[in-house]
């Protein structure tokens, strides 16, 4: 089959599965599961690929899964990546497919890019003797927790065969419909965590001056971390320190023996992120001893800078031009301080992740937020064709 012929019957079995694929959505997003909980979506995810004929693991990194379809030419193996997790959101979306589960739902879209590639797979599958290369199709867990995707990776999920590029798509609020996003370079940021222990000494509230008080230590230390990202690194490179969680203190006439700060780092460049520890541990450190507190820094790296290779990027803009037309395939998209696993697939092999339009809907992680249906049959055929596209690109 000629690449045409070939474009054309993608097109059509595409446009077929369009309503199965979309009542695959509706179901998963009725079930939403938690990271690492994701047992009734990768049975599901696990039972479609099997019809299909397609080699299936599952149990991969605890619940993911991973499906390897073999095409009938020789080729190289590539990667197509969804993630199957939910949030700890309560649902206000009044959709008649509305979670199940109180105080769980689909804010991601993570539903919609699970049933997006079950139906490339599908489509992909339609097709298999014409691929030059086998796809692995790629179910991960827990990506809202940054956790999934270096466990996948821990496991092998990229070895046996050796992913030669990876692609994935992520819905994206705000970006028309019909259109996608995909620059090279920097997309999306590094995530750390940190947690500050501050160690003072406890007494009566009345009689601060025999205490060392660890909460005005600790609203010191909030103030001061902002300094990083305004005095200590180039405006030229963002950085984001937040501190999201203060905990210190129960009574109103006590002052506490200790406080605790937790936060996270963002930055779009490895050498500003590598600094930021010391950074972080001198400040604390520095301003709790002014007050004779004491600060311990337990910093963890989370997740690396997502960064999109050139030629992958290139190979899914002439994978998206035929579908979306050249003006609604755009690689201007400003890099997110937000953060995605998926970077640990691209420390691995080269690749891309897209922005998939999905025009005025509420944003990610809000409770009104739904995929939306019409986004679906795009990203099964803008899936499938950049999994036939990688195939053709010589890695
Ligand atoms: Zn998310
Ligand atoms: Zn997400």
């Amino acid at each position: 089959m000629n690449t045409l012929a070939l474009d054309a019957a993608l097109r059509e079995r595409c446009r077929a599965i369009t309503p199965e694929i979309i009542a695959l959505r509706h179901a998963i997003h009725a079930h939403p599961e938690t990271a690492f909980q994701e047992e009734r979506t990768a049975r599901e995810v696990a039972e479609r690929l099997r019809a299909l004929d397609i080699e299936v693991t599952t149990g991969v990194a605890g619940t993911g899964v991973v499906g390897l379809l073999r095409g009938g030419q020789p080729g190289p193996t590539v990667a197509l990546r969804a993630e199957m997790d939910a949030l700890p959101i309560q649902e206000q979306t009044g959709a008649a497919y509305a979670s199940t589960t109180p105080g769980r739902m689909h804010a991601c879209g993570h539903d919609g890019h699970t049933a997006i590639l079950v139906g490339a797979a599908g489509a992909l599958a339609a097709l298999r003797a014409h691929l030059s290369g086998d796809v692995k199709l790629i179910f991960q867990p827990a990506e809202e927790q940054v956790a999934g995707a270096s466990r996948m990776c821990a496991a092998g999920v990229m070895s046996n065969p050796p992913v030669a590029a990876i692609a994935a798509l992520h819905g994206w609020p705000g970006l028309p419909l019909g259109t996608i996003n995909v620059s090279p370079g920097p997309v999306m940021a590094s995530a750390d965590a940190f947690e500050i222990a501050i160690t003072g000494r406890g007494g009566h509230g009345a009689m601060p001056h025999l205490t060392v008080d660890p909460v005005v230590a600790a609203c010191e230390v909030v103030g001061a971390l902002q300094s990083i990202a305004s005095r200590e690194v180039s405006p030229n490179a963002p950085v984001v320190v937040s501190v999201t969680a203060i905990h210190a203190g129960e009574a109103y006439n006590v002052i506490p023996e200790a406080a605790r700060l937790r936060g996270t780092v963002r930055t779009l460049d490895p050498a500003v992120r590598a600094r930021i520890p010391e950074r972080m541990r001198r400040i604390a450190a520095g301003v709790c001893a002014a007050h004779e507190a004491e600060a311990r820094v337990d910093y963890q790296e989370c997740c690396p800078v997502t960064a999109n290779d050139p030629r992958a990027c290139r190979a899914i803009r002439e994978a998206a031009e035929p579908l979306l037309g050249a003006a609604s395939v755009r690689g201007d998209g400003p890099p997110s301080m937000v953060s995605e696993d998926f970077a640990c697939y691209l420390a691995e092999a080269p690749g891309a992740i897209l922005r998939l339009g999905l025009g005025d809907t509420p944003s990610l992680h809000n409770p009104r937020f739904d995929f939306p249906d019409a986004a679906v049959p795009l990203g099964v055929a803008l899936m499938a064709r950049v999994g036939l596209r990688l195939l053709g690109c010589g890695w």
